[in-house]
C-alpha cells in the first residue's frame, strides 16, 4: 500500500473500508510523522467565541438552522466579544475565533467595527472569522479590518450529497467559490467536512479529500455529524469516530502542512475523541471562550461538550489532554508553516514511503 501526499483513490478507500487495526494504526503514525517536519510536537489553541445563533440558512444538519423554532435565540454586543477577548488573552490566547450562524444583523460595517476593535486591542493576536458565505467585497473588507483566516467548511464536495443536505436556496458552486475568493485575497482558509452526514458514501469521502487537495487550505475541520433532535435529522445515526480519525489522518497526509483541529464534535462523540485525533495527526484545539450563559444556545448538535465550564476551566481541561496526547501546548498565534523546522527533515513523498515501509 503505497502513503504518500499521492494517494490513490483506492488507497483512500481502502483506508477508509479497513478492519485491520494494524494497518490503521499504521496510517495514524504515518500522519504523525508527517506532521513532525512541520510543527513537531506542538498543538496550537484558538480561543473561540461563538457570537451569534441566528442563521437564515436551514441545513438540514444543523441545531441553528432557521427552521429550528425551539430555541432561544441570541447575539453578543461588541462589549461581550470585546470582554471575551480580554479574557482570552488574559489567558495566553493569540487567536481568537468569531463563529457565528449566518445572521443579517451583522453587516458588513458591524463585522468591520468589531474586527478592527479587536485587532486595535489585540494586536498581537490573529482574527478568525466564520461567518459563512458572502461576496467578495465583504471578505475584502473584513480582511482590511484586520481579519487573516476564515473558516468556511465546504461540508461535501459531491454535489448530489450537498443537494441532500441543504435547501434548493443554497449552492456547493456557491461555497467552493467562496473559499476561492478567500484564499485570493490572502486569508489562510480553512475547509472540511463532516463525517457520517446522511447519504454520505466512501466516494463523497475521496471527493472531500480530492478537493481539499485541490485547494490547498491551511485549515482543514473535520469531525463526526452528530444529530440535533430539532432537525429533519433528528433519528440520523451519529458519525463515526473511527472513520473521522481516518479523514484526518489521511488530510493529514495530503496537507502535511495543514492546521487541523480535534474538534469539538470529536469530543462529544468520544470523551477521548480530541486525545485520539491529536494521536491521529490533528495539531490544533478551539476552547470555548463564549459567556458561559449563551454556550448551550450555540447548539450546532445535541449533547455538546464544553456548555458550562467556564473560559479558565476550559483551557486547563484542554492542557491536561494535550499532554495526555503527549503533546505540547503552544500558545502563540500559531499561524500555518511555511517550511519545515527542520528541512533535512523535510517530508516528501518518498521519505513517507520509506517510514510506511520499515514498520
Ligand atoms: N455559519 C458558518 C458557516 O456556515 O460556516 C459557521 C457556523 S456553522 C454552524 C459551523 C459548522 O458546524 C458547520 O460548518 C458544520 O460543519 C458544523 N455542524 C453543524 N451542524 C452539525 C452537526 N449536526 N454535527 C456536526 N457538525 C455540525
Amino acid at each position: 500500500m503505497q502513503m504518500s501526499n499521492t494517494l490513490t483513490d483506492s488507497d483512500i478507500l481502502h483506508y477508509i473500508k479497513t478492519e485491520d487495526r494494524q494497518e490503521m494504526e499504521q496510517l495514524f503514525s504515518a500522519a504523525r510523522q508527517a506532521r513532525m517536519p512541520y510543527y513537531g510536537n506542538t498543538v496550537y489553541v484558538r480561543g473561540l467565541i461563538e457570537f451569534t445563533n441566528y442563521c437564515k440558512n436551514n441545513c438540514y444538519y444543523c441545531g441553528i438552522r432557521a427552521g429550528n423554532k425551539h430555541i432561544s435565540r441570541y447575539r453578543l454586543s461588541m462589549e461581550q466579544i470585546l470582554n471575551s477577548c480580554t479574557l482570552g488573552h488574559l489567558l495566553g490566547y493569540r487567536t481568537f475565533v468569531l463563529q457565528g450562524g449566518e445572521d443579517p444583523f451583522f453587516t458588513d460595517e458591524r463585522i468591520v467595527s468589531i474586527v478592527a476593535e479587536i485587532h486595535r486591542r489585540f494586536p498581537d493576536s490573529a482574527i478568525t472569522l466564520s461567518l459563512g458565505e458572502r461576496e467578495r467585497e465583504s471578505y475584502e473588507r473584513f480582511f482590511y479590518a484586520g481579519a487573516r483566516r476564515y473558516l468556511l467548511r465546504h461540508e461535501t464536495a459531491n454535489e448530489i450529497h450537498y443537494q441532500r443536505l441543504h435547501p434548493a436556496a443554497m449552492s456547493l458552486a456557491h461555497r467552493k467559490h467562496c473559499l476561492f475568493v478567500l484564499k485570493d485575497i490572502g486569508y489562510q482558509v480553512g475547509a472540511g467536512f463532516m463525517v457520517g452526514t446522511p447519504y454520505q458514501t466512501a466516494e463523497c469521502l475521496v471527493e472531500d479529500l480530492r478537493f481539499l487537495e485541490e485547494l490547498q487550505p491551511a485549515m482543514v475541520g473535520i469531525g463526526p455529524f452528530i444529530p440535533h433532535k430539532e432537525t429533519p435529522f433528528a433519528q440520523e445515526p451519529c458519525g463515526s469516530i473511527a472513520l473521522s480519525l481516518r479523514m484526518i489522518a489521511l488530510s493529514r497526509l495530503i496537507l502535511p502542512r495543514a492546521l487541523i483541529p480535534a474538534t469539538t464534535a470529536m469530543g462529544t462523540a468520544a470523551e477521548d475523541g480530541r486525545e485520539r485525533a491529536l494521536y491521529a495527526g490533528a495539531n490544533v484545539v478551539m476552547p470555548n471562550l463564549s459567556p458561559t450563559s449563551v454556550r448551550p444556545l450555540y447548539a450546532l448538535y445535541d449533547n455538546k461538550i464544553c456548555t458550562r465550564e467556564e473560559a479558565a476551566a476550559c483551557r486547563f481541561c484542554i492542557e491536561q489532554r494535550i499532554n495526555t496526547a503527549d503533546m505540547v501546548l503552544d500558545m502563540q498565534r500559531g499561524d500555518q508553516a511555511l517550511e519545515s523546522i527542520n528541512c533535512s527533515a523535510a517530508l516528501d513523498q518518498q521519505s513517507i514511503r520509506h517510514a510506511l515501509a520499515a514498520q
